[in-house]
């Protein structure tokens, strides 16, 4: 099982964000940890806060006649009329559980008066969570590819169902180090050329292990030059040695119960953010402030 560090209590979050201008305050440290910095040329030297303007400032450095913002300029707060501590509670909401909260379940918590508003919030935050920079993987990396969605009945054979038994479920393929970072990606098809991209995206040249399970997608890998070893679950091997994929399973197990379970399915057009949710999820289990450095995304 993947264990994951406890978060904040509901009490807690509380007792920290009474009131929209704590949750402003909190913003402020979070975005300007070194003090506040034009969001516009970057620079603190001429800039001045707005005394009458709680939370705004203005930089004469990139402008003239001064450029006014506000802290929740070029963050995905702003231009909205939700309140920055409904933003908040939404984001502790989505992240600090380990499977994700649905949008419907969010809409009856906050009492909004659509399930567009809050399927819009949750689906901007996690567009922030996508990491375009993370560090390829070393070490032992274990790969696996899944399907989910979809309505089929037999879910738990979805591994090996290739045609029509995955017609309407979707691919997801990821990378895990043993160390503990996790790389997964939606896919609209799988195959070998799919697999190496994505093998070429995530994982180090310097790798010391991959391993997978029998599947052909990584049949020819060693050819390639990469340094490979598989079990093969079909024959009942699931262990040999180091050879396993237990780390990315559990993750594979995650995702699909928070899928199915959580959000009842997703579109295909919007598993990607899904799936970088929970990548985001996963790669952050031991840090203690996960709703601070979600914050700190946004
Ligand atoms: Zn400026």
């Amino acid at each position: 099982m993947t264990q994951f560090t406890r978060q904040m209590t509901v009490g807690q979050f509380e007792e920290l964000f009474p009131t929209d201008d704590a949750c402003k305050m909190y913003l402020v440290a979070r975005r300007w940890p070194n003090g506040v910095h034009c969001p516009r040329c970057g620079s603190d030297a001429k800039l001045s806060y707005l005394k009458a303007r709680p939370f705004h400032w203005q930089c004469r450095n990139c402008s003239g006649t001064g450029y006014r913002f506000s802290v929740l300029v070029g963050t995905i707060f702003e231009n909205t009329k939700i309140g920055l501590r409904d933003w908040f509670r939404v984001i502790y909401m989505m992240l600090t559980g380990k499977k994700g909260v649905a949008a419907l379940e969010i809409q009856r918590v906050m009492g909004f008066g659509s399930y567009e508003t809050a399927l819009y919030m949750t689906h901007r935050i996690r567009a922030e969570l996508v990491d375009p920079e993370f560090r390829k993987l070393m070490g032992i990396v274990e790969i696996d590819e899944t399907y989910v969605g979809g309505k089929n009945k037999n879910r738990h054979a979805d591994k090996r169902m290739v045609g029509s038994g995955v017609a309407n479920k979707f691919p997801v393929i990821g990378a895990v180090s043993r160390k503990g970072t996790l790389v997964a990606r939606a896919l609209d098809s799988v195959n070998v050329g799919v697999a190496d991209a994505f093998i070429r995206e995530a994982v180090s040249e310097k790798v010391d292990l991959v391993a997978t399970d029998e599947s052909g997608l990584y049949a020819s890998l060693s050819k390639k030059g990469v340094p490979h070893a598989s079990v093969n679950h079909m024959r009942g091997e699931y262990v040999r040695g180091n050879v396993h994929t237990q780390t990315i399973d559990g993750f594979r197990s995650l995702l699909k119960r928070g899928i199915l379970g959580t959000f009842h399915n997703v579109s295909k057009k919007y598993l990607p953010l899904y799936v970088a949710e929970f990548e985001w999820r996963y790669n952050n289990r031991t840090n203690a402030d996960i709703f601070g450095s979600a914050v700190g995304c946004c």
